[in-house]
Formats: C-alpha cells, sequence, structure tokens
C-alpha cells in the first residue's frame, strides 16, 4: 500500500504548547531521554499486563527490552521498545493532541511561571513525549500493536504544527521513535553521555535499557555487544539502608512528575497476615495537577515487580491523594483481573496500614521538624481537614495534625490543638473558636472581649472547610470544643445580669419590637467596648455557615435563623437609650437606635446589613439632630 502520508494539524493550543516547551526549556533539555524511556517502560508494563490473560498476544516477543540506538551518520537517537505499541488511532488521540483537562490553564500557568520552573510545570501535565522537541528539529514515531494488527504506523512531525501520519510495515510489535537531533545537540550521540543520564535517571526502571557498544581486541577485530546500563533494582524491594537520598528522589520525580523534592519518603515492608513493600512519597509543594487537572488517587499497585494498576484507588482513600508511590504485594493472585482484584479484601488491610503510617509520619514531622509541619500544612492542611470530616476511624490522629490561628498568634502563624490546650489557665475549661471569613474579620469581632479580658485564647477557623470539620471536632483531649460566639462565657459584672434584665426589661421590649428579624433582647456578659452583639442559639447553624450556605445557593431569608440580640448595658449608648426610653417610652428615637444597634452588631459578626442605604439614611439622621439643625 503507498498511499501518501497524511498531513494533519496539531490542536491549536497544542500548538503554543509545543512552542513553548523548544523555545524556554533550556536548562533541563536531559530531560527528554528520561522521559522516552519511561514511556517505553509503561508500554511494556501495559503489554505484559495484558498478555497475563492471554499469553498467545507475546507472539513469543517476550524478552522485554527497551533499546537505545545512536546513529552518527544520520544524527538520530533512537529509543525502541518491545511493548504495546499504537493503533492510528492511539497515535491520533496520543501524540496529536493532549487529551487531559485544563489545558488553558497549563498555558497560562506556563506564561506566567518562570523559565526555571517551567519543566517541572510541563511533567505535570504529563506532555512528556513532547519534550523530545527540545533536541530534536524532527521526531518519527514507528509503532505497531500485538497480534492481528500487521499494519504499522509512521508518525512524522518537526514539531511546528502538522504532523504527517502513514502505514509503515514494522515488523515486531512496540515502538521506536527517533529524534533528529538538532545540530547543536550531537552530543547525546555520545555513548558516555548516554550512559550517564540513564544511570542518573532511570536506573531502577525495571525492564533493561541496553545500546550496543564496540570494542575492540587486541587484533583490532571490532566486536558489537549490547549492554545493559541501568541496575533495574526495583527500589522498594531494596533495604531503605541501600538507597541513597538521591536515588529516591530521583524515583520520586518519575512517578509523581513532580519536580520539587518530596518532603517525605515512606519506606517499609507490612507484615502480617499479608506481606507488602511499601514506598511513598509525601511531596513538599501543591503539584500542579492538584489545582487543575484531573487527580489520580492511589499509589502504584505491583503483584512481585509486575505492575497491575497506575493508580490503586482501594489503597489510599481519597483524601490522601497527594501520597504518591508503590505498594508491591506478593499475596494477591497475578492472574485475576483488575476489577477482581480491587475487591480483594487484602487490600482494605493494606489499605487501613498505609492510612496509620501516613498520619504517624506526619505526627512526627510536626513533633520533630515542626517548622517544616508548617510549611506542609499550608498546602495540605486542607486535605487533612477533609480527612477529619470523612474519616471517622482516624479521627484522633488527624484532629493532633490541625493547625489554626488564633487570637494570640501572628498572622500566618499557627498552634495545634495540644499547644492550645497546654497554655489553657486553670480556670479554662473549654476549647474556644470562632468561625468567620477572614482574620481581620474575627479578630475585630466582640465576642472576643470577654475572652480578651481573661487572657483566654480563641482559635481562628476561616477556612470554610473548617465549618464541615467541627461535627468531627466535637472534643479534644477530653476538652469540649465550643463556639466564641455561643458560649456562655461571662465577664464579671458590676451589676448583677438578673437584676439588669430586669431594669432593662420594659425597654428590651419595645426594642424587640421594632426589631422583627431578632428572638430576643437581653442583656450581655461578653462585651467590653461594644454596644451590641448578635448571638445564637447553642444548637443553631453559626453566621459563618450560613454565609457559606447562602453562597452555594442554599441559603435564603427562609434558612436564616433567628438570632439574640445582646446589649451591654454599661456601655454609653445603651445608658443613654434607657435614659430617653424612661423619659418617654413613645419617644420615636427608640425604634432608629434599636436599627442602629442591630446594624452595628450585623457589621461585627462579619455579615452584611440588609439595606446598607436605610442604615446610612438612619445614621445622617442622628448627626442632622445632634447638630441641632
Ligand atoms: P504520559 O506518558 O504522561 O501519558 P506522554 O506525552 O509522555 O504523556 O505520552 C503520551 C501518550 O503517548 C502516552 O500516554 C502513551 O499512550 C503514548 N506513548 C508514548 N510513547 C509510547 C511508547 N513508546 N509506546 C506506546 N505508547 C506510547
Amino acid at each position: 500500500m503507498a498511499a501518501e502520508p497524511q498531513k494533519m494539524e496539531f490542536k491549536s493550543e497544542l500548538k503554543q504548547i509545543l512552542n513553548l516547551i523548544t523555545h524556554s526549556l533550556y536548562s533541563h533539555k536531559e530531560v527528554f531521554l528520561r522521559e522516552m524511556i519511561s514511556n517505553a517502560s509503561d508500554a511494556i508494563d501495559k503489554m505484559r499486563f495484558d498478555s497475563l490473560s492471554n499469553e498467545a498476544v507475546l507472539e513469543n516477543n517476550r524478552e522485554w527490552k527497551i533499546k537505545i540506538t545512536a546513529d552518527p551518520a544520520q544524527n538520530t537517537l533512537t529509543i525502541s521498545d518491545n511493548g504495546v505499541g499504537m493503533t492510528r488511532d492511539a497515535v491520533i488521540e496520543n501524540l496529536g493532541t493532549i487529551a487531559k483537562s485544563g489545558t488553558r490553564e497549563f498555558l497560562d500557568q506556563l506564561k506566567a511561571a518562570d523559565a526555571a520552573s517551567r519543566p517541572e510545570l510541563i511533567g505535570q501535565f504529563g506532555v512528556g513525549f513532547y519534550s523530545a522537541f527540545m533536541v530534536a528539529d524532527t521526531v518519527t514515531v514507528v509503532t505497531r500493536g500485538p497480534g492481528g494488527e500487521a499494519e504499522g504506523i509512521k508518525w512524522v512531525s518537526d514539531g511546528q504544527g502538522e504532523y504527517t501520519i502513514e502505514s509503515y510495515s514494522k515488523p515486531s510489535r512496540g515502538t521506536d521513535v527517533t529524534l533528529h537531533l538538532k545540530a547543536e545537540e550531537k552530543e547525546f550521540l555520545e555513548p558516555w553521555k548516554v550512559r550517564s543520564l540513564v544511570k542518573e535517571f532511570s536506573d531502577f526502571i525495571e525492564h533493561p535499557i541496553v545500546m550496543d557498544e564496540e570494542s575492540e581486541d587486541e587484533n583490532k577485530v571490532k566486536t558489537i555487544t549490547e549492554q545493559t546500563l541501568n541496575s533495574r533494582k526495583a527500589l522498594w524491594l531494596r533495604s531503605k539502608a541501600d538507597v541513597t537520598k538521591e536515588e529516591y528522589e530521583h524515583f520520586y520525580k518519575q512517578i509523581s512528575n513532580d519536580f520539587n523534592e518530596p518532603a517525605r519518603v515512606i519506606h517499609y515492608t507490612g507484615e502480617g497476615t499479608v506481606e507488602f513493600k511499601v514506598l511513598l512519597f509525601l511531596p513538599s509543594k501543591k503539584p500542579f495537577d492538584m489545582t487543575f487537572g484531573e487527580v489520580k488517587v492511589g499509589p502504584k499497585l505491583y503483584i512481585r515487580r509486575v505492575l497491575v494498576m497506575d493508580h490503586c484507588e482501594q489503597l489510599l482513600p481519597q483524601y490522601m491523594r497527594f501520597v504518591k508511590g508503590v505498594v508491591d504485594c506478593s499475596d494477591l493472585p497475578l492472574n485475576v483481573s483488575r476489577e477482581m482484584l480491587q475487591q480483594n479484601p487484602m487490600l482494605e488491610k493494606i489499605k487501613n496500614n498505609l492510612v496509620k503510617s501516613v498520619l504517624k509520619n506526619l505526627e512526627e514531622m510536626k513533633n520533630t521538624a515542626y517548622d517544616e509541619y508548617v510549611g506542609f500544612f499550608a498546602e495540605f492542611g486542607a486535605f487533612l481537614k477533609e480527612g477529619l470530616s470523612h474519616d471517622y476511624m482516624n479521627r484522633e490522629a488527624l484532629s493532633k495534625l490541625m493547625l489554626f490561628e488564633s487570637m494570640k498568634t501572628e498572622e500566618k502563624k499557627y498552634i495545634s490543638l495540644s499547644q492550645y490546650v497546654e497554655a489553657m489557665p486553670e480556670d479554662q475549661k473549654e476549647i474556644f473558636y470562632l468561625t468567620g471569613e477572614n482574620r481581620d474579620l474575627v479578630a475585630h469581632t466582640p465576642y472576643l472581649e470577654v475572652f480578651k479580658s481573661k487572657g483566654w485564647d480563641v482559635l481562628f477557623m476561616t477556612d470554610p472547610i473548617d465549618e464541615f470539620i467541627l461535627p468531627s471536632l466535637q472534643e479534644f483531649d477530653g476538652k469540649k470544643l465550643v463556639a466564641a460566639d455561643k458560649s456562655d462565657v461571662s465577664l464579671p459584672s458590676e451589676k448583677e445580669t438578673k437584676e439588669a434584665q430586669k431594669e432593662y426589661a420594659l425597654l428590651f421590649t419595645a426594642l424587640k419590637q421594632s426589631l422583627d428579624q431578632i428572638k430576643e433582647v437581653r442583656v450581655s456578659t461578653r462585651l467590653k467596648e461594644s454596644a451590641s452583639c448578635l448571638v445564637s442559639d447553642k444548637d443553631a447553624m453559626s453566621a459563618n455557615m450560613e454565609r457559606i450556605m447562602q453562597k452555594l445557593g442554599q441559603g435564603g431569608e427562609a434558612r436564616k435563623t433567628e438570632r439574640i440580640l445582646e446589649l451591654n448595658t454599661e456601655h454609653p449608648a445603651v445608658i443613654a437609650l434607657k435614659k430617653i426610653f424612661d423619659a418617654n417610652s413613645a419617644d420615636e428615637r427608640i425604634g432608629t437606635y434599636a436599627q442602629l444597634l442591630y446594624g452595628q452588631a450585623v457589621i461585627a459578626e462579619g455579615s452584611k446589613v440588609k439595606d446598607p442605604v436605610a442604615f446610612a439614611n438612619l445614621i445622617n439622621q442622628l448627626l442632622v439632630r445632634n447638630a441641632g439643625v
């Protein structure tokens, strides 16, 4: 069949990405080889997995191998594998588009990022194949799938916007990626260079990475032998003492697409009813794909060194989606389908073990490297909070990992619940917190006045998710958590509250009549400087939660809980109001004052007054009257 090669265009956004990749990654060009080898290795893993249920597909081509061939005459470097290969459709799908979501965001980030962090972003987005264009001006891919697909495919592109695709006779299964190196990149043809790059980046790849090497004997007779360049030792099967920090880091970068160093490496053998090897990594920075692309949960699952799943969701809970790594279990059956495997009860056992060890490692980090933990929490705290609201079994361990700002901390400084409890004065029996939109608002609410004067700290919960962890965080270390705006903590008052309540009873009834939004007016025992504040019943929804629900479109007036207006009977404004009322209980100013005291309280809790213009009018009336005009 001698059909003309078909010319096709890259999807438009890919064009821009290619442009950025080829023009902005000078400093890390050598990563292309790692990417090509990694793709070849993945293709072999896939083939090997498919052959588990049907060995015939191997067609006796089962000696897994990744071969690197340098051809100085042609100026080409070829990476060949006998993996799964690609059909025509797969070539178009995989090499002609970027199938992942969030391409737009990716491009924006890439443009905004400084040159040094660009390769990192590219890796995270999984555009590994295109890194070939950093060193090559043309890339040719010749590939063929297994079995009946006698026809191979040839794909050629200069990375400028178009590629050609045509049928091509390829005798054996697998893929050859040939890079026609740019004139200035000839260095990558040197055997020593290739050897050192493989050693540095891909040493732990399980399949042999080979290269032909020429040697001469004393009679100048040349022989070519195939040399294996990598040690092929699966890192997770080696003992911890034998693995260097660099090896862990390279491996982490390879499997995670994260260019940063991991914050923690967790490497151990799980023993008991099931035996398994674990190598997990906790990242130090939130990878790009956690913000945009879809995040896959779970470590790679190997069974006796054979990769069976890239992300085994059964092995980690959703909230631990930041954990990357490998689990290799020798007790699981290799010859069952993925679906059957996912139902195996052993996975649940392993999962419980992994979760415990991740939490234990975080606890250790908090106790032995507090500043580092604070940095980790700033990146991943929201995931741990999600865990606290879902993972009932590990509630205690998770609550120990929580950090909050508080009334006594500076901005962006945190304390843990245990630190809070340790610092509690003897007469304080409960842990107090206040939820709200941001620190600024929360720190200035009147609810804190009583706590300030007592010297008791109040935790600030200003992350929207905080409202959702509260149901799981009702107690810590035997102490109840209580909302500061619902507590009945009171200041020692000069006047007996009951007395004041009696004295003000008539006025309060009158005020209540002009304020139909509220349930009750009462004497406050929590205010020192402010005249008024709003409080809720103990089991009512917090004002912050109401605002969140409204933002989610689930609020509305109907939902608004009835609040209690508290007045500070030692405040001059409240005393003045009482005087007006005592002189003439029908004085029209009483209604105005009621609205003003209520409005102040609404603003102080971080909510919005319903009618800001009317509220401003009331203040203006007061100004005019005061000026005696
Ligand atoms: P990623 O590997 O992160 O998916 P790449 O850009 O490196 O992204 O590769 C895109 C896709 O092209 C791969 O997912 C794979 O399906 C296909 N591919 C690349 N190289 C090979 C290969 N050597 N053999 C088979 N498929 C390949």
